[in-house]
């Protein structure tokens, strides 16, 4: 089980204790249990498939973080999680069991409804966050099995990061990574641009003339983005 002090620490990452973060939490044990500890580099990968509270949890523990690249999103909204180590591919899934929230709770459900149009007083704010707590514990003390499945898995890992170039966007002058840029009227365009150019929204074709470099380089270029 995460000592204390660690959960702590990931909640304050996090901003609040919520039972999403404590799941995060256990799907981390697991993956430091299976695959190996805290990934200073590359060396561990972690696919998640939602964007949920838990993902704070899984990137603070487990050093799989969106920045180095080794925390791959994919936006299925399921808390699954699966945890690959590249030294021997070895790779296990984390899939979460039905009600590994705890049953539901009607009066927690209304505050938290109150709260998000607004209309919560004080107390009620305590005791929902209270109740999050309650649940939050509840979730950290529970036996893994009980929250989880875990299975062994074999899959590719996906590529380590890549250092590229940067393109200029003809349009927008904004330095733009080279595998990112798309192509319209002979003009290398970062992708929101390019949806733009395609969409007809911005002044397409895109003149050279009105596009010369000098702007995209100086120190304050003038907001030409659709
Ligand atoms: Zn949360
Ligand atoms: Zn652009």
């Amino acid at each position: 089980m995460t000592e204390h002090e660690t959960v702590t620490k990931v909640a304050e990452f996090h901003g609040h204790m919520c039972p999403g973060l404590a799941l995060g939490i256990r799907a981390a044990e697991i993956a430091l249990a299976e695959i190996g500890p805290h990934s200073s580099d590359e060396e561990v990968v972690a696919i998640v498939e939602t964007d949920m509270c838990g993902v704070d949890a899984v990137q603070y523990l487990t050093g799989c973080t969106y920045g180095k690249g080794n925390l791959v999103h994919r936006d299925h909204g399921k808390n699954v999680f699966t945890f690959l180590r590249r030294s021997d591919d070895r790779a296990v899934r984390v899939s979460m069991r039905p009600g590994a929230f705890g049953p539901d709770d009607p009066e927690r459900e209304e505050l938290r409804a109150k709260i998000r149009a607004g209309a919560a007083s004080g107390e009620e704010r305590a005791r929902f966050w209270q109740m999050q707590r309650e649940r939050s514990e509840d979730v950290l003390a529970a036996p893994l099995a009980q929250l989880y499945e875990v299975r062994e898995v074999a899959i590719q890992p996906p590529p380590t990061a890549r250092i590229h170039a940067s393109v200029e966007c003809a349009f927008c002058g904004e330095p733009t990574m080279e595998t990112r840029v798309r192509r319209l009227h002979g003009q290398q365009l970062c992708l929101p641009c390019f949806e733009q150019g395609l969409a007809g929204r911005s002044p397409v074709p895109l003149t050279t003339a009105a596009f010369s470099g000098d702007n995209a380089t100086s120190a304050a270029p003038p907001q030409r983005g659709p």
